[in-house]
């Protein structure tokens, strides 16, 4: 792609369509002859010309940028080599349905949207992104495949069809099945899928019991609701232990279906579905403004879900203003704690740990917004307690990027760059990981179970407490059995 000759006018793709709001980038290249911007596609064009060309993406020395580079050793699988090949697609030169060439399409397959780029690469390179407005165009013209329209609608799929555990955990049982769904979706047979708990996140656990103390909202995600709910229940009782008022986020009762439990919209954006993306954003943030305007903070506990309330929804058209209030106000929960004891509000009575020593593993988004800092800061809180980091790249799960057929041999590869040596050669260590996928892949690729950070706190309490003491039965169930 480097050597293809400049496009004249009349061979020039039609002025595209964003699906994402790039007006951020409207400066960029402003007056510079030498800028590079590409000759359509407006403030995207100007996203992509962010790219200096120094390669840094095809260094591996530290950090996490690119885990696909650093595990083919190949520049085409570089973020260099992507913003070429979009560079490429918006001068005209991959013809009139650019964004479904297999040039283009390949160069971006392997990106795992871990925002290395946008943290490490010296422009500040937002693939993650670019990659969402690209897939958004590819679907505008071709339609969503099947295996991505069924994962993105997977948060709603977990309300609205209680007998989806029950087929999991069949599929998983049965050889036959998961090669069927091989087949049929793409789902790699070799995968062990995650399967709901019993029973979801019980909002009647919701009823706060602290009747004083500072509010906080607890925005809980997907994941943590129906497939973790004890970690929810972790942070419920960590926090209360903290002495925090918890008010479990939900949406309101003007909403057209109050009873579904708030999301990010974070599966729909992976598929480059952004309008539906769009919709689950404005109704959580309709939802979390009376919180935003309280001045409560915004607690969460997934960092792909948090995270991109503080990233992809200023670029989804929803009102300005208040997207970044609730940018601000929006936090993980090492975050908000680590900056409650900053400013000596913090009353955590911890237990001293001596005998324990624990592995943490950062996600890729958390170390994007440079998230590690509070997690060593708040497991230095706890007397004698053993801390480590991984220094690893993006485990290689990434969403469903690791349980995509094609992709679970590259996923385990990328896991076993540094991280899975790392498990392994600790293997008395509790591992830690906030993030859904990367427990997965850890318990995949070692055989461990990894735990939240704040299910470490709630062990690490002095004195242990339940999540409530009268708790009423759960709300929420899934057939799994
Ligand atoms: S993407 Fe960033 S790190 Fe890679 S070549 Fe471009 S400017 Fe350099
Ligand atoms: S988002 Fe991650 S995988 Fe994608 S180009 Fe950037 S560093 Fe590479």
């Amino acid at each position: 792609m480097n050597t293809v000759s400049r496009p004249s006018a009349a061979e020039l793709p039609p002025e595209m369509h964003s699906a994402l709001d790039w007006s951020a980038y409207s400066q960029v290249g402003l007056g510079d002859a030498y800028a590079g911007i590409p000759k359509s596609g407006g403030d995207f064009a100007r996203a992509v010309a962010l790219c200096m060309g120094n390669r840094a993406c095809q260094r591996k020395e530290r950090g996490v940028m690119c885990p696909s580079f650093r595990v083919t050793d190949d520049p085409e699988h570089s973020t260099h080599a992507r913003i070429l090949a979009l560079k490429a697609a918006l001068n005209g030169e991959l013809g009139d349905d650019p964004f479904n060439d297999p040039r283009l399409v390949q160069a971006l397959d392997l990106c795992v949207s871990c925002k290395g780029c946008k943290r490490e690469c010296p422009n500040g390179v937002d693939m993650s992104a670019l990659k969402i407005e690209a897939q958004a165009q590819r679907n505008a013209r071709h339609g969503v495949p099947l295996r991505e329209r069924l994962i993105a609608t997977l948060p709603r799929l977990l309300h609205g069809l209680p007998g989806l555990g029950m087929a999991l955990r069949l599929r998983n049982r049965m050889p036959w099945m998961r090669s069927l769904g091989e087949r049929l979706f793409g789902i790699a047979a070799a995968r062990e899928l995650p399967q709901p708990a019993a029973h979801a996140f019980s909002d009647a656990l919701a009823v706060s019991e602290v009747q004083d103390g500072r509010e906080v909202v607890l925005l809980l995600d997907t994941w943590t609701r129906y497939f973790e709910p004890e970690v929810a229940e972790d942070a419920l009782v960590v926090l209360r232990a903290a002495g925090y008022r918890v008010i479990v986020a939900q949406a309101g009762e003007a909403d057209h279906d109050p009873a579904r439990p708030l999301c990010c919209g974070r599966t729909w954006l992976a598929a480059g579905m952004t309008a539906q993306a769009q919709a689950e954003a404005a109704r959580l943030l309709t939802a979390l403004m009376p919180h935003v305007e309280a001045g409560r903070p915004i607690i969460g506990l997934e960092p792909s879900c948090l995270l991109s309330l503080k990233d992809e929804y200023r670029q989804l058209g929803l009102d300005k203003v208040q997207v970044e209030r609730l940018a601000k106000q929006a936090q993980l929960i090492e975050d908000f704690l680590a900056a409650e004891h900053a400013a000596k509000r913090l009353k955590l009575e911890l237990r001293a740990m001596p005998d324990a020593h624990v592995l943490v593993h950062g996600h890729c988004h958390q170390k994007a917004f440079g998230g590690m800092k509070a997690v060593r800061k708040l497991l230095g809180l706890v007397p004698q307690l053993r801390v480590e980091l991984v220094e690893a790249s993006c485990c290689g799960m990434a969403g469903s990027f690791g349980y995509e057929a094609e992709h679970h041999e590259i996923s385990m590869r990328m896991a076993e760059d540094a991280l899975l040596p790392a498990v392994r050669a600790a293997p008395e260590a509790m591992v830690l990981a906030d993030g859904y996928s990367c427990r997965q892949q850890i318990k995949a690729g070692a055989g461990r179970e990894a735990r939240h950070v704040v299910s470490l706190l709630r062990e690490a309490l002095a004195a242990p407490q339940a999540a409530s003491e009268s708790a009423p039965p759960t709300t929420e169930s899934l057939s799994t059995s």
